[in-house]
């Protein structure tokens, strides 16, 4: 194995998508790998390839940058690309038939004014803020969406091929604003009917609610942490069926005894209580580690679970391994699926006070990957 790398397992996160893709495919429903953020940090490409063996459709990404790198890749399956502002250039996914999502009639102009350049007819999901309060359209703005939308669809412009939106709190089942949005959208998809913009498809759900919640599935779902292996909140949506496909791994690069009284780290936030070995492990927060898991990130080193001593650095931070056996070399799991023993993304996020998204997608492009599975 390398210094450090992230392994992915290609075989989790394709088993992962067959299993999602189920339980939407029970509802009728069609299954979105989202991979934006390259692929929540497991490498956007791969991770869509085995996405899509494991039974998506779509896959789901922000940016039209992240498009174009899958359709550059040969990866020809639809993709809806969703979160581009104004003066971006969309002219080339429109060429390369990616769908745009539009919250606003400026957005919605300017993928039009970018299709008419390339000849094309834009491929438009108009996005309604059913209550999130962030993209899409409220549904007081969401009447002149439509207006603009059917004009440009008469017009030959644009195809209207999804409406949607997002949830707030779905990853808390039982939450009031889940049933309130469910409404509002139903709502929204009625208003879109009378102003005769008709979408082939209608899509609401993310993880959690392609989980939790089959009267939301509609005709796809979009999944994204889910489809990598983690629960979007492992408290309250037990994800027993998906397997972790990121392993963060790194081998000791110096073992070393010291006396007792030493101070470890940046600030000497830690001191040895007895003679001891130091280990040093070769990934810090330039590679994605939150430096909030100072003294707090678990680690496995030589078959136990260790506590990083002191502060986490750029580029390393240190373990205390006391008198076990440590050598040079040896391998050093940060987190996994936990097969081993190890730590999983989700204990990280508790440590550092964040999500089990956050600590996966942070992995830093220094960090390499390397791909196991088909
Ligand atoms: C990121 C994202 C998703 C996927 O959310 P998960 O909780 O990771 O499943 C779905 N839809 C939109 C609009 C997103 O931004």
């Amino acid at each position: 194995m390398l210094q450090a790398e992230a392994v992915v397992d290609l075989d989790a996160i394709r088993a992962n998508t067959a299993y999602l893709a189920g339980l939407a495919a029970e509802q009728s429903a069609a299954t979105m790998a989202v991979v934006k953020a390259d692929g929540y940090g497991h490498g956007a490409v791969p991770s869509a390839r085995a996405a899509l063996a494991g039974g998506a459709g779509w896959l789901g990404v922000a940016t039209v940058g992240e498009a174009l790198e899958l359709r550059t890749a040969g990866i020809d399956a639809p993709i809806l690309s969703w979160l581009n502002g104004p003066g971006t250039d969309v002219g080339p996914a429109v060429r390369a038939s990616v769908d745009l999502g539009v919250p606003s009639v400026r957005l919605l102009e300017e993928a039009i004014t970018a299709a008419k350049a390339a000849d094309r007819t834009a491929r438009l999901h108009l996005k309604v803020d059913t209550g999130l309060g962030r993209s899409g359209a409220t549904p007081a703005d969401w009447p002149d969406l439509l207006v603009a939308a059917a004009k440009a669809q008469a017009e030959g412009t644009a195809e209207v091929i999804g409406v949607w939106s997002h949830f707030a709190c779905a990853d808390e089942p039982g939450h009031p604003s889940i049933a309130a949005q469910l409404a509002v959208f139903r709502e929204a998809l009625e208003v879109a009917d009378r102003h005769g913009v008709h979408p082939q498809i209608r899509h609401l759900a993310n993880s959690a609610a392609t989980l939790t919640l089959p009267e939301a599935h509609f005709d796809l779902v979009r999944a994204g942490v889910s489809i990598y292996g983690l629960s979007p909140n492992p408290a309250q949506v037990p994800a027993d069926a998906l397997r972790p496909a990121m392993t963060l791994r790194a081998r000791v690069l110096i073992a070393k005894r010291v006396p007792a009284g030493h101070g470890v780290s940046y600030g000497h936030t830690y001191h040895t209580a007895a003679p001891t070995t130091l280990a040093l492990v070769p990934l810090g927060y330039g590679d994605g580690i939150p430096r909030h898991a100072s003294s707090a990130g678990p680690v496995l080193l030589a078959g136990k679970r260790r506590t990083i001593a002191g502060r986490v650095c750029m580029d390393q931070f240190v373990l205390d391994v006391g008198d076990d056996p440590v050598s040079e070399g040896d391998q050093a799991i940060l987190f996994g699926p936990g097969d081993q023993g190890e730590p999983t993304a989700d204990e990280w996020a508790d440590v550092a006070g964040t999500i089990n998204y956050e600590i996966v997608t942070r992995i830093g492009a220094r960090v390499p990957r390397t791909y196991v599975g088909a």
